[in-house]
């Protein structure tokens, strides 16, 4: 492996950790109480080229590859997790079933108009009876003549109520179900019968929004089956590779919160005076620090080695990014609980920004496959490989 960080994503990385410090942390606060993200700060993300990190350039985006995706991705997780959030379905889980299974016709129509922010991208699998367990689907999707009529309900869907574009699996054969019955769809906001629900209030991850996606006999033409009709049938794949991906860029996320999580626990701990000196004098605190820190070490080689694996491999990574996401993500909540430790009552206090960071990691573990699911997926994964 080479550890050479490539130029062209060394630069892009140094401009987004500069956006983070001088644009993004100091409305982080603001966000939080407003729950969204200023128009002009999008824009500016957009003029970035934030919306297509690794989406490759043909199709309009950065074509930083998977490494990239990553190393921007640690930046921006070093404050407010809804601006990495705003960006982070168009990147990762509202593209990347057109950019692996779309047929030309399909990345050609959709992917500059992702890549480039003009559009916002959704990833609609979870309904309120399948959410671990997607398999078990009951949207349901019936060809009639040259379209397809979608009904049924998704829930808890990122970036839902602001989607132009949404990639929608729905059952096409409720005998095969996952084993041939479930097909991905592009489903456009504007088709007839497709509706947003109720938006979520959630514990944290304010700034990013979470909706209900209500198909009721919602018009989807043939061609848009994510593929083409030789994937009716196959979508459920689809959804797998998409959360691969998904799933180790989370890893990246949640790594570099690990970090600020760890660069705000010692700046505080030098500054913070108990019984005649700073509390970075006593040994139980440096202890949980100097592990936290190499564990955050470790994290990092994992990101950075599955990454590179990706983008040399295609998209072969299932067990690493599972190991990658349930590493970083129980990584970020043990930071997040020894920053918050380490901070006293102050950490406990709004407009801290651990209160803050202590509310958001906690979706890491949840998302894109809980911690649970991770652990059955690299069960799964080495039982098949060690004979
Ligand atoms: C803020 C937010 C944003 C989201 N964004 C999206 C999105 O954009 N698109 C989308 O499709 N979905 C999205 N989701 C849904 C998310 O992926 C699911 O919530 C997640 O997969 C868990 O499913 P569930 O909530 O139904 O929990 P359940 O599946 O009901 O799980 C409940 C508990 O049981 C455990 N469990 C379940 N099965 C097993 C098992 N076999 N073995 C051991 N333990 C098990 C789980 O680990 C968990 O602890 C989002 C969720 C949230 C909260």
């Amino acid at each position: 492996m080479d550890f050479q960080v490539p130029e062209n994503i060394q630069k892009m990385k140094d401009r987004v950790k500069k956006f983070v410090e001088e644009e993004l942390e100091p409305i982080s606060n603001q966000v939080e109480k407003e729950d969204k993200i200023p128009e002009e700060i999008v824009q500016k993300m957009r003029d970035m080229g934030l919306f297509g990190i690794s989406i490759p350039k043909e199709y309009g985006g950065l074509g930083l590859g998977t490494l990239g995706e990553c190393l921007i991705y640690e930046e921006l997780s070093k404050t407010n997790a809804c601006f990495r959030t705003r960006i982070g379905t168009n990147n990762g889980i509202g593209s990347q079933g057109i950019l692996i299974d779309g047929t030309e016709e399909q990345k050609r129509k959709y992917l500059p108009k992702i890549a480039s922010g003009e559009w916002t991208a959704c990833f609609a699998l979870t309904e309120p009876e399948a959410g671990s367990d997607a398999a078990n689907i009951k949207t349901r999707a019936e060809l009639k003549g040259d379209h397809f009529v979608l009904n049924g309900s998704k829930i808890f869907i990122t970036n839902g109520d602001i989607a132009d574009v949404a990639t929608v699996f729905a059952v096409t054969d409720p005998e095969k179900k996952a084993k041939g019955g479930i097909t991905a769809f592009i489903v456009e906001k504007t088709y007839p019968g497709f509706k947003v629900g109720k938006l979520e209030k959630k514990m944290g991850l304010r700034g990013s929004h979470t909706a209900e996606l209500i198909f009721d006999n919602c018009i989807v033409p043939k061609e848009n089956v994510i593929g083409g009709d030789k994937m009716i049938g196959y979508g459920f794949k689809t959804a797998m590779k998409v959360l691969d991906k998904g799933r180790l860029t989370m890893g990246a996320c949640a790594m570099g919160t690990a970090q600020k999580l760890l660069e705000l626990s010692v700046k505080f701990v030098k500054q913070r005076h108990q019984f005649g000196r700073p509390i970075a004098n006593f040994q139980g605190i440096q202890f949980m620090l100097a592990e936290l820190a190499t564990e955050i070490y470790a994290a990092r080689q994992m990101v950075y080695h599955a990454a590179w694996l990706r983008d040399k491999l295609g998209t072969s990574i299932i067990k690493e990014a599972s190991m990658v996401k349930l590493f970083c993500t129980e990584l970020a909540n043990k930071a997040a609980r020894i920053a918050l430790e380490v901070h006293g009552g102050e950490g406990y206090i709004k407009g801290c920004p651990v209160e803050r960071f202590y509310r958001d990691v906690r979706l890491t573990r949840i998302y894109e496959g809980t911690s649970e699911i991770q652990k059955l997926v690299i069960a799964r994964e080495i039982f098949k490989e060690y004979n």
